[in-house]
């Protein structure tokens, strides 16, 4: 037995249901969401128009790499290094072949894996910007985001601009094996030749940057800091409460919780991360050589 039934059975069905509307039916997918943290619901409009922060909680929804180089660069910036393209070296299949997951990724989001590179102005200083992708396969790193991002830091060294990372990701692609975690050494490597030059690097950490990516470049900034909220860390803590057979402290993995560890330089709301980074670029000056 239900426990709901319908007693008026003429009510108009919508247009998602097979049946024609009509000219009354007006459609609303997509024009509202709801926030993961105040539970409330959104006009889209209204976040998009607030960088994807909820306006009453604050809630930092995801941003794609397009949409953040866009909310940090002045217009004009060029997106560079775009062409390369995983090769699959392992001929890996899980659930599906890897090759099918970069295709419907690479349709999904435009892009040719998860990273963008941009040089550009921000504010009034020519920096080189590295963009992630989460939701090209988790932001996961093989070896074209390693490239990427390898590439970027060589750039700011010889252009002698400052760099800026923004992380967002789920780590290493296992889909890869060995040779995504090689691009661990391969970044970290670049950036000590980066620090030998005294070129500043900035990384912004963002919900979620966890695994491998962490345990490199996205902890080895002359500053690094955080959105709110955002999860930071290495493995998940179901899998260090196994190991430690303890229970976690609350807010375990949180960019507040290792903001009070010293772990990170500060914690900036998205709205005011341009500006602020304007300022941090002011006082870390690249010396002439
Ligand atoms: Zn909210």
């Amino acid at each position: 037995m239900s426990w709901f039934k319908r007693e008026d059975a003429d009510f108009e069905p919508g247009p998602s249901n097979g049946s024609s509307g009509g000219e009354k039916t007006v459609r609303t997918e997509g024009l509202w969401v709801k926030c993961l943290g105040c539970r409330q619901t959104i006009w889209k409009a209204e976040l998009e128009a607030n960088l994807n922060v909820c306006p009453k909680c604050q809630h930092h929804f995801k941003l794609s790499a397009r949409q953040r180089i866009d909310s940090l660069l002045e217009p004009g910036y060029e997106l560079v290094d775009t062409g390369l393209r995983s090769t699959d070296p392992l001929n890996f299949t899980d659930v599906k072949p890897y090759k099918q997951r970069l295709r419907t990724a690479q349709e999904s989001t435009g892009l040719s894996d998860a990273i963008l590179n941009a040089t550009g102005c921000l504010g009034r200083h020519e920096v080189v910007l590295s963009a992630m992708e989460y939701a090209f396969i988790g932001g996961s790193m093989g070896a074209v985001v390693g490239e990427t991002i390898a590439r970027a830091v060589d750039r700011a060294r010889l252009g002698r601009k400052p760099l800026i990372v923004v992380a967002a990701s789920g780590g290493a692609r296992m889909m890869e094996g060995v040779v995504s975690l090689m691009q661990m050494a391969k970044i970290s490597t670049a950036l000590a030749q980066l620090d030998d030059a005294r070129v500043p690097y900035i990384c912004v950490l963002t919900d979620p940057t966890t695994g491998g990516v962490t345990a490199s470049f996205a902890m080895l900034g002359d500053l690094n800091i955080a959105e709110p909220g955002a999860l930071i860390g290495f493995a998940g803590p179901r899998v260090i409460e196994q190991t430690i057979r303890q229970k976690l402290p609350e807010g375990f993995q949180r960019s507040e919780f290792l903001l009070e560890k010293g772990f990170l330089d500060a914690i900036v709301p998205r709205p005011r991360l341009k500006s602020y980074l304007v300022r941090a670029l002011d006082f870390l000056k690249v010396p002439a050589v």
